[in-house]
């Protein structure tokens, strides 16, 4: 038996392929690379020192997918395949209509038909819009969200509570990212997406591999301790952990449920880009700019409930992050992966 990792040579989706492999778990991975490199596959590989199937294919593409429900013995999917770029969703809301919510209603109709009813999904904390933190998987939902990303992951779990009602049998485990940062301790797995950046960290390593000149830190008039946005930043390390601690869950049950995945601490821009000048000894230039649309003052967690029902806790700090980041950015510049 195998879990199906969509979205599988992404940041997120790699580092959880890892953590799978290493808990002994069957994998088969399937990426179209729209926002990822073949050589992440044998990264995963070098890390593990195992093998599994790898698939560029579109979650879109029914056809392929179906060919791999035939192939493979699947028994539960991790669904991290999307698009992510907040401010590039506004310009193309169908692009990220189509692949996020398009792609995730062709999968879910091949697992479907191939009897497969286990489903683990990345949603995120956006889902929460202006709710007032800490925030908890009981609060409502669905008020507003700021940008069409958002309104994806809004629209995706509202797709499968109505698939769970209909169908008991599936079990479905929504897990609301915070800010996941840092990257796998092996240095050869983490964040470095196409293009210019839009999120913090992948910005503050190009900066500090002079790749970009400065970061501008958006808005230092919030009502928070330094001005600067507070968020719930969660190593990707610990973030990828959860998976295995939900899939486990779904396998014991069904229904569905949502767990919040952060540390329940937020810090602000500052305190991040200060961690990262200190623990890794480099000069990060930064300057203060306009706020950005659609951000929120404060965002963090209340973690008590993936605590409870995963028993789920992160272990690593902002110093952990920062370093592995950098490390993972030196050995990209530096050609060593
Ligand atoms: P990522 O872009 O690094 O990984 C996503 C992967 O999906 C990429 O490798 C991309 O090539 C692939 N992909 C995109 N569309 C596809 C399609 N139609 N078919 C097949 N493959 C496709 O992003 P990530 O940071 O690893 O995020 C993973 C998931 O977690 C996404 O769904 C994202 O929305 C969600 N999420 C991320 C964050 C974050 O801050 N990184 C926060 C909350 C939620
Ligand atoms: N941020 C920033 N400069 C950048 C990128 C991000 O100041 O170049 C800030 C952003 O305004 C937010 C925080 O860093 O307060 C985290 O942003 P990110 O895009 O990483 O994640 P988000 O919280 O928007 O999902």
């Amino acid at each position: 038996m195998s879990v199906l990792i969509t979205g599988g040579t992404g940041y997120i989706g790699s580092i959880t392929c890892v953590k799978l492999l290493a808990a002994g778990e069957n994998i088969v991975v399937v990426d179209n690379l729209c926002n990822s490199e073949y050589s992440v596959v044998d990264r995963i590989k070098t890390i593990s020192g195992k093998e599994f199937p790898f698939y560029k294919v579109d979650v879109r593409d029914k056809a392929e997918l179906k060919r791999i429900f035939i192939k493979h013995d699947i028994e539960a999917c991790i669904h991290f395949a999307g698009l992510k770029a907040v401010s590039e969703s506004i310009g193309v809301p169908l692009e990220y209509y189509d692949n996020n919510i398009g792609g995730t209603i062709k999968l879910l109709e091949v697992m479907k038909e191939a009897y497969v009813k286990k489903f683990v999904f990345s949603s995120s904390a956006t889902v929460y819009g202006s709710n007032k933190p800490p925030f908890s998987e009981d609060m409502p939902i669905g008020m507003e969200t700021t940008n069409p990303y958002g309104t994806t992951k809004l629209f995706i779990e509202k797709i499968l509570r109505d698939l769970s009602i209909s169908d008991p049998e599936w079990g479905i485990a929504l897990l609301r990212y915070f800010n996941p940062l840092g990257a796998d301790e092996s240095g050869l797995l983490g964040d470095d997406p196409n293009g210019i950046p839009t999120n913090l960290m992948p910005y503050i390593q190009r900066v500090a591999v002079n790749k970009l000149p400065q970061l501008s830190i958006f808005g230092n008039d919030y009502p928070t301790k330094d001005g600067t946005c507070i968020r719930d930043y969660i190593h990707v390390s610990d973030l990828a952990r959860g998976h295995l601690n939900a899939i486990e869950r779904i396998r014991r049950t069904s229904g569905i449920d949502v767990w919040n995945l952060g540390t329940g601490i937020g810090y602000s821009v500052l305190d991040i880009v200060n961690t990262f000048i200190e623990v890794n000894n480099v000069d990060i230039p930064y300057v203060f700019a306009p706020r950005r649309d659609g951000d929120v003052a404060v965002s963090y967690c209340n973690s008590s409930k993936a605590e409870r029902d995963l028993h789920f806790k992160t272990e690593k700090t902002p110093d952990d992050m920062c370093r592995d980041s950098f490390r993972f950015i030196k050995n990209l510049k530096s050609g060593d992966i």
